[in-house]
């Protein structure tokens, strides 16, 4: 739990005692500590070194802007999905040429608004798109650099609803389709082919599905390149496990390790992690709010609710959930109890089945490997304020985002005036 430690009972961010800051804001709150993050993200690069690779953090995963920062001022790019987070990319100090643009349903406007920037690469996801990106390439008169999303086919032995290498998945192309697009994109003036991009699916816990996905990738560069077609990076993508049950998962050396054979040293790699740099880095701390014991359940009652984290409900993942303080632990006393929110559903919760010791109204739990996917999949729903965000740079804490307020919740709605 490197970064998160008990001492004497009570649960610590590296030197900052959670119950503080808890007492000082108010719950809930999403922490984030900042060795881990740039631990991370290091880890990539120092695995990956002989290939000088290009890590685009992907920012759908927690596009906090400090987190973003962070991650900019060690020389991370950036993996974006629409406008706004290239607009956050670039606020967080991203240098355009470390960006690149993936996606199937770029609109128009996101596409000029890349051009502008000079973005390193788009990364199409088809014929259509090429053409689009050429006309307003050429209407800017620029040149757009492109890589081809290919879709390998792929099982990565994830949860389907992110699997996204299979041959039924929206995202990419076959190989047929895409040497198709490559070859129009040689004809296209306003296009320069840069490289070849895949991304398989997310929380991929096994190096196998990458050596298959890379050998794959390897053929059709040839085949490519026969042809004289000419890549220079090879992207793929990200989706690299994190151990939410304590299970052993790669680490980015041993997908090195395994993965280096293969990978051609004219390339310029690219790798595009979300998860595995902000996952295990944050969690999300909560109150009990009430226990309620029914014949067949204990449910313990907290403050937050699928709305701030909705991966359980999702996807039935798993979190795991300690107390903040760990006093009544001792001995045997746990409990089998089911965490849940207060949101009238009942898929609202945040673990079931869980052994926790006996807790009271009050007391502080964390939820575990909140760091990607928690925050930036938080909603309104039941008009519940998005919470704030916190990160701990060794012995301090830094407020992040503030929690929203009721007005917040009406900011940007309007009555028509006939009606006031
Ligand atoms: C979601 C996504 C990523 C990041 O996935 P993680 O599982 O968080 O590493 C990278 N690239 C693409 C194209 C994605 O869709």
């Amino acid at each position: 739990m490197g970064g998160f430690s008990y001492r004497n009972h009570e649960l610590f961010c590296e030197e900052v005692k959670i119950q503080e800051i808890a007492e000082d804001i108010g719950t809930p709150f999403y922490l984030y500590n900042y060795d881990i993050i740039v631990g991370n993200y290091q880890r990539f690069i120092e695995a990956f070194k002989e290939f000088s690779p290009l890590i685009c953090y992907a920012y759908k995963a927690n596009s906090n802007l400090a987190i973003c920062k962070v991650l900019a001022s060690k020389g991370c790019g950036a993996d974006i999905f629409s406008g706004g987070e290239l607009f956050k990319a670039r606020k967080a100090g991203v240098p355009p040429d470390k960006i690149v643009f993936n996606g199937n349903g770029k609109t128009r406007q996101e596409i000029e608004y890349a051009l502008e920037e000079n973005i390193l690469m788009f990364n199409v996801d088809q014929r259509d798109e090429l053409l689009l990106l050429n006309e307003l390439a050429k209407k800017k008169e620029k040149v757009a650099r492109i890589s081809v999303r290919v879709n390998p086919q792929i099982d990565p032995k994830t949860h389907p609803y992110v699997a996204t290498g299979l041959a039924n998945s929206k995202f990419g192309l076959s190989f047929h389709q895409a040497e198709e697009v490559y070859r129009l994109a040689t004809e296209l003036k306003n296009i320069h082919i840069l490289g070849i991009h895949t991304h398989i699916g997310s929380q991929i816990t096994k190096t196998g599905p990458y050596l298959e996905t890379l050998k794959m990738l390897n053929e059709i560069i040839s085949r490519l390149e026969k042809t004289g077609i000419e890549i220079r990076y090879l992207n793929l993508g990200g989706g690299f496990g994190i151990a939410y049950r304590e299970e052993t998962v790669p680490s980015p050396q041993e997908f090195a390790t395994m993965l280096s054979p293969y990978i051609n040293r004219d390339y310029r790699l690219i790798l595009e992690p979300g998860r595995a740099i902000v996952g295990n880095a944050g969690i999300l701390v909560t109150k009990v709010l009430y226990v309620k014991n029914t014949p067949s359940k204990t449910f313990i009652v907290v403050d937050c609710a699928m709305n701030d984290l909705i991966r359980p409900a999702l996807y039935n993942s798993f979190h795991r959930i300690l107390p903040v303080n760990n006093k009544g632990s001792e001995k045997d006393k746990t409990f089998l109890v089911d965490i849940v929110g207060p949101i009238c559903e009942d898929g609202d919760f945040l673990g079931k089945d869980r052994r926790l010791p006996a807790l009271r109204p009050g007391d502080l739990l964390a939820i575990l490997d909140t760091g990607a996917y928690g925050y930036a999949m938080s909603s309104n729903y039941n008009l519940r304020l998005r919470v704030s965000e916190v990160m701990v740079i060794k012995d301090r804490y830094y407020t992040i985002r503030e929690s929203e307020t009721y007005e917040d919740l009406i900011a940007k709605e309007i009555i028509p005036e006939e009606m006031e």
